[in-house]
């Protein structure tokens, strides 16, 4: 059900609410912008010694995904509730899609699911349950793009299968699209994307916005006021 009002004319100075819309991929207008800078960045808490390497190496080259901390909450939670019975649980990325120093990078803003058929090593969506997944769609705030789907593999580890790869070959066939595999089983993360027709690892940042609680996992990270007016600090 549509949640009321949202879309209604503004009613005593209230501003109108402007329902979200959907921007399919051909129309898609890829727009020059500052990613999150780094004091407002970590690398996810799951990722082992190799992972957070590569994500080191990605950090300076630039990031091609950036992965809300409301969403890496959604998706984490998603996967852990279902944990216990062994189950896949499976939802798209929603976002939007930017370019800054020749680095086309997605910023995944919030994930919407629906009702799933799973079991343990398989996922898709019931019968009936799009209609739910559209009113998801409809109670996210802001004009997005589809930019990939999340699924979890719950004691099997992080990779595409040929099933996933299939699925993102037909679905999510864009450079900036990805594909995020999550097993809460044993606590590992990772996205991937297709390049040159195979699955590779696509390292991807959580970031937080400027005024929201900059704690992430175990760490509370400083603000810091920097000095460039670029908006970028230089690698270190
Ligand atoms: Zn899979």
């Amino acid at each position: 059900m549509r949640s009321p009002g949202r879309a209604g004319a503004a009613q005593g100075g209230v501003p109108l609410i402007r329902p979200p819309s959907i921007i399919a991929s051909k129309d898609l207008e890829v727009t020059d912008k500052v990613p999150p800078p780094p004091e407002r960045l970590a690398p996810h808490k799951w990722l082992g010694r190799g992972a957070l390497k590569k994500y080191c190496r990605q950090e300076r080259q630039g990031l091609e995904l950036y992965l809300s901390k409301l969403a890496e909450e959604r998706i984490r939670n998603h996967a852990l509730s279902k944990k216990e019975e062994r189950l896949e649980v499976m939802g798209f990325l929603l976002g939007t899609v930017h370019r800054f120093r020749n680095v086309t990078y997605t910023i995944v803003k919030d994930v919407a699911t629906t009702s799933l058929e799973a079991t343990s090593v398989s996922v898709r969506f019931e019968r009936g349950g799009l209609e739910d997944l559209f009113c998801a769609l409809d109670t996210t705030d802001f004009n997005y793009v589809l930019v990939g789907w999340y699924h979890s593999h719950p004691g099997h580890g992080c990779f595409l299968s040929e099933t996933d790869v299939n699925t993102q070959l037909r679905m999510f066939d864009r450079p900036w699209h990805s594909a995020m595999v999550i097993d809460p089983v044993q606590m590992d993360i990772a996205a991937f994307a297709m390049k040159d027709g195979k699955a590779v690892e696509r390292p991807f940042a959580i970031y937080w916005d400027e005024f929201q609680n900059p704690y992430y996992g175990e760490t509370v990270r400083n603000r810091r006021v920097r000095s460039d007016p670029d908006g970028m600090a230089a690698p270190q």
